[in-house]
């Protein structure tokens, strides 16, 4: 094969797009990886949005804060108590860029090891299977026998709130505050907005989060998002439902919002302000003319289930198709679309992908909600337990939430998992493969829970299903 020819071109070198490099080379095909994202020293960074600025730098600062509110509010229940805490954030985000740098650093050794051929540049699909990469050394074309776009998302802006990089921020800007803002906005009560508010929540902002729907965490089973709503809000995050900002202008050190809510027009000024109202698939300039792959009305590129275009050897995963945005969702497509190339059976379970806020109760789901159940005409029962009850829970001191289990009302089949507490993105793995192996709430019932845990809780849930009402298909 000559020097530019790939069985597998991969444009993109985030969770999607380097998961499905690797695993192409390790079934034995050749295999490049194109990526244009350039980390703080303006060198290449593999790992895309998840590495660089998204699940693990989130997670790192997540922790920081966690440490540092114990120690502020609640380990004084423990009888621990330190004389005049302290953040230096210099520190904890320098940790988190060095946590960073070890990831990214990991990936070009993946690369190296696997033989994946490793490009910094921009790629773009020409016809006929053709990939050009443009980087710092010029423009030169690739071809292979299979293209798999993976260029993940980019943060939707708001036209009267758009991005500065320095008052108006999204989420690359607010994991690299320099000191903690008094006042925090931030627009969008979805997952970015709950965790990275409560990252400077804790390490002492005042935290106004304003969202235009009416119902809290849509997306979640209404129980959960009660109790997460009300957790949050006992926290000091103020948490506006119904706000639809109209404008935020930045003036000198502070923003100026405003919104309209159930109270009429009202503005507020921030230090900072965070938007976070969702992500737009990046396929602007991805796709040269007549490569036949088609994007729908926001930008996604159109793929089958098996994240196929519909175009002979080009393929598509991860944030720029259908389907959550989730880094575990990506990854899995890769590894699909790579064995599928390879002549496997490629195989993904849409059905059961797991979720997880990284709050403080932290939030898990796994599977239809109830209203889902209810929407589609599934007769359900469910079975709820607290956490409030569990002995682990309590000497942990970390009572808050509960775990409910939905299963079908004649097969007992379980639907759906949802979960608000202490470590349930741990704790939904179970219910993951449960659901995965078709089991049933008598089945999570039935196995054997070690006492005492947390896991309890799921054990507690699903044995307390047959005791509970059955609802009806509608
Ligand atoms: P990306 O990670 O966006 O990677 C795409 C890569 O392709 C980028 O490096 C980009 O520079 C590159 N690229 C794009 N176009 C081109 C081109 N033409 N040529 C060359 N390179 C190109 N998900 C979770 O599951 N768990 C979490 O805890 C979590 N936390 C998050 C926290 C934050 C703050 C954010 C923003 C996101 C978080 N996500 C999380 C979502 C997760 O980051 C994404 O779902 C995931 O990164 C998508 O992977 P991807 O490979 O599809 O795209
Ligand atoms: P999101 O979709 O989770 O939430 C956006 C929120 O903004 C929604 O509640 C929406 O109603 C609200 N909104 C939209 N327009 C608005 C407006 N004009 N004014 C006020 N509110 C508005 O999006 P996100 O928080 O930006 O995160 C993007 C994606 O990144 C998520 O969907 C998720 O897939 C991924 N992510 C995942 C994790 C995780 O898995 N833990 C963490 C962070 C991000």
């Amino acid at each position: 094969m000559s020097e530019n020819k790939y069985d597998v071109i991969v444009i993109g070198g985030g969770p999607a797009g380097y998961v499905a490099a690797i695993r192409a080379a390790q079934l034995g095909l050749k295999a490049a990886c194109i990526d244009a994202f350039e980390g703080k020293d303006g060198k290449q960074a593999l790992g895309g949005t998840c590495l660089n600025v998204g699940c693990i730098p989130s997670k790192a600062m997540l922790d920081s804060s966690r440490q540092f509110e114990n120690l502020t509010s609640h380990f004084g229940d423990h009888g621990i108590t330190a004389k005049d805490p302290k953040i230096d954030v210099k520190t904890m985000v320098g940790r988190k860029d060095k946590i960073v740098k070890q990831f990214t650093g990991g990936i070009g050794m993946l690369f190296k090891s696997n033989k994946v051929t490793s490009f910094f540049g921009t790629g773009k699909l020409l016809k006929g299977n053709k990939v050009e990469v443009t980087g710092s050394d010029g423009t030169q074309t690739l071809e292979a026998a299979n293209v798999i776009l993976a260029s993940g998302s980019v943060p939707v802006e708001l036209p009267f709130a758009k991005f500065d990089g320095k008052l108006v921020v999204d989420n690359v800007g607010a994991l690299d505050f320099d000191k903690v803002p008094k006042r925090l906005g931030v627009i969008g009560a979805g997952v970015i907005g709950l965790e990275l508010g409560s990252v400077w929540r804790r390490l002492g902002a005042e935290v106004t989060v304003l969202e235009a729907m009416p119902d809290f965490l849509a997306a979640a089973d209404k129980d959960i998002a009660k109790v997460a709503a009300r957790e949050f809000k006992k926290q000091g995050l103020d948490i506006r439902l119904g706000a639809k900002v109209s404008k935020a202008e930045a003036r000198k050190t502070v923003v100026d919002v405003t919104f309209e809510d159930k109270d009429g027009e009202q503005k507020m000024t921030f230090d900072k302000l965070l938007v976070a109202v969702g992500r737009r698939a990046n396929t602007e300039g991805l796709l040269g003319d007549g490569t036949g792959v088609k994007t729908d009305e926001r930008g996604r590129i159109e793929v089958d289930e098996h994240c196929w275009t519909g175009v002979d050897g080009v393929w598509a995963v991860g944030d720029c198709v259908r389907g959550p945005m989730l880094a575990h969702k990506g990854s899995e497509e890769g590894i699909m679309v790579a064995e599928l190339i390879a002549g496997k059976a490629g195989h993904m379970d849409y059905d059961v992908i797991p979720w997880v806020i990284y709050t403080e109760p932290e939030v898990a789901w796994t599977g239809k909600t109830e209203q889902q159940c209810k929407d589609a005409g599934i007769p359900y029962k469910t079975g709820s337990f607290p956490f409030s009850a569990i002995g682990r829970a309590v000497a942990m001191n970390e009572t808050a939430g509960q775990v409910k289990v939905i299963s079908h009302a004649e097969t007992d089949r379980l639907l759906g998992v949802h979960m608000v507490g202490p470590c349930v993105s741990e704790l939904i793995a179970e219910a993951v493969v449960a659901m995965e192996f078709k089991g049933s709430a008598e089945d999570l019932a039935r196995i054997v829970h070690a006492h005492p845990t947390l896991s309890e809780a799921v054990h507690e849930a699903a044995l307390s299903v047959d005791k509970r009402a059955i609802h009806k298909a509608n």
